[in-house]
């Protein structure tokens, strides 16, 4: 049951354009704002917002509505999820009753157990002095581990399925949020003795992670599997932390790596972000251009590098955004660069 006294309190509070604004760039237009569409590819702005009517409507693809629809929307969430989103962004504390247990979707209860995964892998963090001690190495600061709140999944098979099935979490839950894999012998923890970047959605929430191995160890990196809050391919890592910069500057900074991100975000350069080890593609590209109008390619000098680099930059020209790339010497990368 919807309680309407309560949506209308969070309407009030949440103005359109405050909200819409932290995600898409709007110019005045008349009575209104417009922008370039976040929710289909377009090179003239046919999204408007309309202030004093406190809704959004796209000519272009006829989406519309009001602050529940767009969070809805462009956070791919449920109703009760972005109602949880926006009251906390209109600081009223939501009545228990309010939210219908019965009806909480299968992706909340995911977003929960990766919160509560989050809140572990920071835990162990604390705990590890090997963990630790590498992130010093690499140049990464205490505040940094802080703002991305990279935590430590501990060595072993089953440390995060122990901690959460304690919590009331059972087994298929935690393979649905691709914590856990099912394997012959039984389900096992994905995440093994790894530095653990959490990747987040654009309001903050945790939807999957990238596990980093120690050193040489293989695979370098791991991400989180698909499930139903998580597309790699639309995702950018580090945008969460980037997109108050980014569209102060109506500029974002590409880089390669999660560690790019962080080390570029420490030196100054807030608005840093980087595929999750994939390729760029037009979803990413689609994100970035309601944001900002020039992106600048910071990849890593050798030959893999530049033609990543070239790749991007032919997809990032064919969306009308200005693009610059920024070669590094060879042998580097933007980590490596900046912290040397
Ligand atoms: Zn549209």
């Amino acid at each position: 049951m919807k309680n309407d006294r309560l949506l209308e309190d969070i309407k009030s509070r949440v103005d359109i354009f405050d909200l819409v604004s932290g995600y898409v760039q709007l110019k005045k237009a008349g009575q209104n704002w417009k922008g370039l569409c976040p929710f289909h590819g377009e090179k003239t702005p046919s999204f408007t917002v309309n202030q004093s009517k406190q809704i959004f409507h796209c000519f272009g693809c006829g989406a519309g509505g009001d602050v529940f629809a767009f969070v809805m929307k462009y956070d791919n969430v449920s109703f009760n999820e972005a109602l949880r989103t926006l009251a906390r962004k209109a600081g009223i504390a939501l009545p228990d009753g309010n939210i219908d247990r019965r009806a909480v979707l299968r992706d909340e209860k995911i977003r929960d157990v990766l919160v509560e995964a989050a809140d572990y892998f920071r835990d162990q963090l604390r705990k590890s002095s090997r963990a630790l001690e590498y992130l010093g190495r690499r140049g990464i600061s205490a505040e940094s581990t802080e703002n991305f709140k990279i935590g430590y999944a501990p060595a072993g098979w089953s440390n995060l399925l122990r901690h959460l099935r304690g919590r009331g979490v059972n087994e298929k839950e935690i393979t649905e949020a691709g914590l856990a894999v099912v394997g012959g012998k039984g389900t096992y923890d994905m995440f093994r003795d790894r530095t653990m970047f959490p990747i987040m959605n654009m309001s903050g929430g945790v939807i999957a992670f990238g596990g980093r191995a120690f050193d040489d160890a293989q695979p370098k990196y791991i991400n989180s599997p698909e499930t139903p809050v998580f597309r790699k391919s639309e995702t950018l890592f580090g945008l969460y932390n980037a997109k108050e910069s980014i569209r102060r500057g109506n500029m974002v900074l590409l880089t390669e790596g999660y560690l790019d991100v962080i080390v570029c975000h420490q030196f100054g350069f807030a608005n840093a972000v980087a595929p999750l080890g994939t390729a760029l593609t037009q979803s990413h590209v689609q994100k970035i251009r309601t944001l900002a109008g020039r992106v600048v390619l910071m990849f890593d000098g050798d030959a893999a590098g530049r033609s990543a680099a070239k790749r991007a930059v032919s997809l990032i020209c064919q969306s009308n955004l200005k693009a610059s790339v920024l070669i590094l010497p060879d042998g580097e990368d933007p980590d490596s660069y900046l912290t040397s």
